[in-house]
């Protein structure tokens, strides 16, 4: 079983125009979850909480992933993609040497309410200036794990032989969604070198023995050589009486210095002024526009 080593409480926070957030993981949890930087869940009713959404603003450096599970979001960006995602939908952002967009919140069919993550990958130095990419994951794209007690949807890396809806990631990485009914177990295997969370955001669960409650994160570092044989394998979930609902990160260490300045994730200082600058300068989009 892979024991947790610590747990993180997503903290209250604005960010964006004014979207209400907990921050599960953030620029003060410095790297800890390497390759992992940030982790939003942005979860309300209220379009007064979340409608200013996140208009036109930069990245370079890292990747970011996000997954709806109510509500709307349209986006555009400086490639020229323009499109919304819906509930269960996802968007795989790679933004490399540089990318503008805004992710606007509308409101989704089934009236107001917006519900869902953001997941910021970093990406190595070697490939911090690569060409950006954009990849929007329709629901039905997402392959589903369907068991007795629940379901796992693989949104990237393999689970039971089963390959996420994502292939060629830059970093590899797992992660999954998993639903499970009340009092239901799932045991699930993760490679020791990756670092790896999971994210309670309904219900209740026992993860490899410890408790946690929605809102909580539990990290589980990775293995090393001669980690006691007790502490190796998998993560073992089993819910509590009301079911419970976890994301199920994980991924390979990159283990290089961090130079984090807001949306711009870079390995040096300069680096990240250079970012800056090109900003100001209006040289920060390196790659032509594609279909506009
Ligand atoms: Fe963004």
């Amino acid at each position: 079983m892979r024991k947790a080593s610590a747990r993180l409480r997503g903290r209250p926070s604005v960010d964006g125009a004014g979207v209400s957030l907990l921050r599960v993981l953030g620029n003060s949890d410095a790297g800890e979850l390497d390759p992992f930087l940030l982790l939003d869940h942005f979860g309300s009713d209220d379009p007064a909480e979340y409608e200013a959404g996140f208009p036109w603003h930069p990245h370079r450096g890292i990747e970011t992933v996000t997954y709806l599970l109510e509500g709307k979001v349209a986006h555009g960006d400086s490639m020229g993609n323009r499109g919304t995602i819906e509930a269960g939908d996802a968007q795989w952002m790679t933004a490399g040497s540089g990318i503008i967009h805004q992710e606007m919140p509308e409101h989704g069919s089934e009236g107001p309410g917006m519900h869902g993550f953001q997941l910021w990958v970093n990406l190595p130095a070697r490939l911090k200036m690569t060409e950006p990419r954009y990849r929007s994951v329709l629901a039905g794209e997402i392959p589903r794990v369907v068991h007795d007690g629940g379901e796992v949807l693989v949104l990237a890396g393999e689970y039971e032989g089963v390959r996420g809806a994502t292939p060629d990631l830059f970093v590899p990485i797992l992660y999954l969604i998993v639903r499970l009914k009340p009092g239901a177990r799932l045991r699930i295997p993760l490679p020791d070198a990756f670092n790896a969370a999971a994210y309670l955001f309904e219900g209740e669960a026992s993860l490899s023995g410890q408790e946690a409650s929605k809102g909580e994160l539990l990290h589980f570092p990775p293995l090393f050589e001669g980690s006691p044989e007790s502490n190796r394998g998998s993560v073992e979930a089993e819910a509590g009486p009301d079911g419970a609902s976890f994301l199920l990160i994980a991924g390979q260490p990159l283990r290089e210095p961090i130079a984090w300045g807001g949306p711009i994730v870079m390995n040096t200082r300069k680096e990240l002024e250079e970012a800056f600058s090109d900003y100001r300068k209006g040289t920060f989009i390196r790659q032509k526009p594609q279909g506009i």
